[in-house]
């Protein structure tokens, strides 16, 4: 196994800065992914660690080994693609056998590899059939079991559950995360799907405009995203953004909604928004981070009126207005509540974040 040093790399196409002096560490045996926008640079990066393309500036170090001058094929690592590139002239068998006859090992052991990785991939009985003969999702399987085969130390994959419906994506997601915990490969994966990315990653580098905003774990990017952009892109629905001024009330802080009422802050935060008392911020929370009560009570201090109640099977999705802004609430199905009725919200305090209107970054991060 091998852990991806990549320090400081360029990757500049005439006037477009697809890859901005981005540097990332990826452990050994760790699932990296690497979420963003189309066109953020996500696939210019990972194509920078195949070395399919010939960057700029920076270095790709794999293991102990600088191979940032190295042609793909020496730098030991396994690929599948978005368009999963099978065969269709060669069976299962000989699909998932591909990279080993480049590599010219024993017949032997390329029997025993593509066996195993395909038993892996549960598509050990499709091994004599064509790529027309077998479904979408079970094609997918070939492409990674082929890659599986090549039993490479870094393994790249690029959107590989796009071409597949919903069920299957699903279906596959968990998967791939239990073969490549199983593998123990160093993974770097690229998605722009952000549940993909919630669930399979163990940590996930969130980019956009060639950069990587917010580096951590699935929960700790959820949670507390550094800006308003990762808080949006992250979690369905996006977070909250709720326009407040803060104020000093005793010892503490509150923060005013216009037409709504105010908030506590939390001692927390208290330090951080000192600052800003008197000024304009940001409220940044999510709609599972919102309780509705009926009755105004010393938690419950925001009132609002509920405009749509989407019934979601789990929880009610509620849109409120709240001043003048409209906001987005997870209620329980059982609290029942009506389009129409007026509520009292309680914003849960450690849950909340809280950003500068002006550069919209997370204060105190
Ligand atoms: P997507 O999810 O749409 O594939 P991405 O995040 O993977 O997007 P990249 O494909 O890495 O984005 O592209 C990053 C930027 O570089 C984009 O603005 C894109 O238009 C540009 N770009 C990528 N490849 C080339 C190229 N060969 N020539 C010129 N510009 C390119």
């Amino acid at each position: 196994m091998s852990e991806i040093r990549l320090e400081r790399i360029h990757k500049i196409y005439k006037e477009t800065r697809a890859v901005d002096d981005v540097s990332l560490h990826i452990s050994q045996g760790e699932f990296m992914v690497l979420l963003g926008p189309s066109g953020c640079g996500k696939t210019t990066l990972l194509r920078s660690i195949a070395g399919l393309e010939e960057i700029d500036a920076g270095s790709v170090i794999i293991g102990d080994r600088d191979v940032t001058e190295m042609p793909p094929r020496n730098r030991k690592i396994a690929m599948v693609f978005q368009s999963y590139a099978v065969f269709p002239h060669m069976s299962v068998f000989e699909n998932i056998a591909f990279g080993l006859r480049m590599q010219k090992l024993e017949k032997a052991e390329i029997d025993k590899r593509v066996q195993s990785s395909a038993e892996l991939l549960h598509i050990e009985n499709l091994l004599e059939r064509y790529p027309s003969q077998v479904s979408g999702g079970q094609r997918q399987r070939i492409a990674v079991a082929r890659a599986i085969a090549m039993q490479s130390e870094v393994l790249l994959m690029d959107e590989p559950l796009s071409n597949l419906d919903a069920l299957l994506r699903l279906e596959m997601r968990a998967e791939l995360k239990r073969l490549l915990q199983e593998v123990g490969c160093t993974t770097v994966y690229v998605t722009h799907d952000q549940v993909e990315a919630m669930s399979m990653g163990d940590r996930i580098a969130v980019m956009r405009a060639g950069k990587i905003l917010q580096l951590g774990a699935p929960l700790e990017i959820y949670q507390t995203p550094v800006d308003r952009f990762v808080g949006g892109f992250i979690g369905n629905p996006p977070m909250n953004f709720i326009a407040a001024s803060v104020d000093r009330q005793g010892d503490g802080l509150i923060a005013g909604v216009e037409g709504a009422g105010s908030v506590q802050v939390d001692t927390r935060d208290a330090a951080s928004l000192d600052d800003y008392v008197g000024q304009p911020v940001t409220l940044g929370i999510r709609a599972e981070n919102i309780e509705v009560q009926r009755q105004a009570t010393d938690g419950a201090t925001l009132k609002a009126r509920v405009l749509v109640v989407e019934p979601l099977g789990s929880h009610d999705l509620l849109t409120c207005q709240l001043g003048t802004e409209q906001i987005k609430v997870s209620t329980r199905p059982d609290m029942e509540v009506k389009a129409g009725e007026d509520v009292h919200l309680a914003l849960e305090r450690e849950r909340t974040v809280w950003m500068d209107p002006d550069s919209e970054r997370t204060i105190g991060m």
